[in-house]
């Protein structure tokens, strides 16, 4: 899907903001996507090499649907490349050993007979394994289930609009507060914009978003970053955009810098919600306070998490604080 037959075979995909020119016999960047005599081909169409039940907060979706149960899936491959990533075995490895045949029939299926309510395409990038999740999330809205992303934001516009009536809620990961440098030296992503690009298209669709931000230290941690941030975020996609900063642990490659101090967590929260964010989270930090949803106007403790957890529902059903009645931005049910 979505690319351009150009002349003399090449192609030219347009699924990522990569937009790699393929010779004949060539693969993307990805190395997912083949060009076969002018013809892009997905090598990752149904190849599973993950599948799991997760509850939704761990992708982190704390405004969506708060606790449902969502089946997990991912193909091998990744458009980018980070030396820190935390699924580098199936991400960074880029083979398709180690992977079961999982169609999107058999994927709605197993979602539905495990009493999940939605599937999350996850674990590596979406963007890579499209098609499959496309026909996937297209068959899952048939049986009454919503779709989700977890990505990397590196998706074209034409890429968001497609499959736009089908997705219902996207988690978006920036690294290091968006800083280009960092993409650069850490992640080999030569230009951050159509990130950008990407969550203007999906707010223009009415799909339901949060934010996440690693916080790298050393590399990534850069208040000013984080700040501008979060006035971007508040600016363009709303002020009741829930932004979850992440507390980064050394793994792959990265593996000579600490974890982040919990006080840094802190400090960029607080910036984040001078920003004018409501809704700010500490991620990766088990029963610490800004786990929790309070009220944006009276701090009134709405939801109470213990990691992945709800362990305390205070909203009203009309979806308001119950001292207050401010109206909490709560997308869906809750299970
Ligand atoms: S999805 Fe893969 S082939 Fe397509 S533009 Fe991105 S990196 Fe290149």
């Amino acid at each position: 899907m979505l690319y351009d037959a150009l002349p003399d075979r090449h192609v030219r995909c347009n699924l990522c903001g990569r937009r790699c020119m393929i010779n004949e016999g060539k693969s993307g960047l990805c190395l997912a996507r083949v060009n076969e005599k002018g013809v892009l081909f997905t090598q990752s169409y149904a190849r599973s090499c993950s599948a799991s039940i997760d509850p939704i907060e761990k992708k982190p979706l704390f405004h969506f649907n708060p606790g449902a149960r969502v089946f997990s899936v991912a193909s091998p491959f990744c458009n980018f490349f980070c030396s820190f990533c935390d699924n580098w075995i199936i991400s960074q490895q880029r083979r398709l050993t180690d992977t079961k045949e999982l169609t999107p029939t058999s994927l709605v299926n197993a979602a539905q007979r495990l009493g999940c309510q939605g599937i999350s395409y996850t674990y590596t990038e979406p963007t890579v394994f499209y098609e499959w999740a496309y026909d996937s999330a297209k068959l899952a809205h048939e049986k009454g289930l919503f779709n989700t992303f977890v990505t990397n934001g590196y998706l074209t516009p034409e890429a968001v609009k497609t499959i736009s009536p089908y997705l219902d809620a996207t988690t978006v990961d920036f690294k290091g507060g968006g800083d280009p440098v960092f993409y650069r030296d850490q992640m080999r992503v030569p230009q951050v914009e159509p990130i950008y690009e990407c969550l203007m298209e999906l707010k223009h669709c009415g799909i339901h978003l949060e934010i996440t931000n690693l916080l790298v230290p050393k590399y990534g941690d850069s208040m000013t970053h984080l700040r501008d941030l979060a006035i971007w975020i508040c600016e363009n996609l709303g002020e009741e955009t829930p932004f979850h900063l992440l507390r980064f642990f050394p793994n792959y490659e990265l593996i000579d810098v600490p974890q982040t101090p919990v006080s840094t967590v802190e400090e960029a929260r607080k910036i984040a919600i001078d920003a004018g964010l409501r809704y700010v989270y500490a991620g990766n930090i088990p029963d610490h306070p800004w786990e929790n949803t309070y009220c944006p106007k009276c701090h009134e403790l709405l939801i109470e998490r213990h990691g992945f957890n709800i362990r305390k529902w205070a909203i009203t059903s009309d979806k308001t604080c119950p001292k207050c009645r401010t109206k909490v931005a709560i997308t869906g049910g809750h299970y």
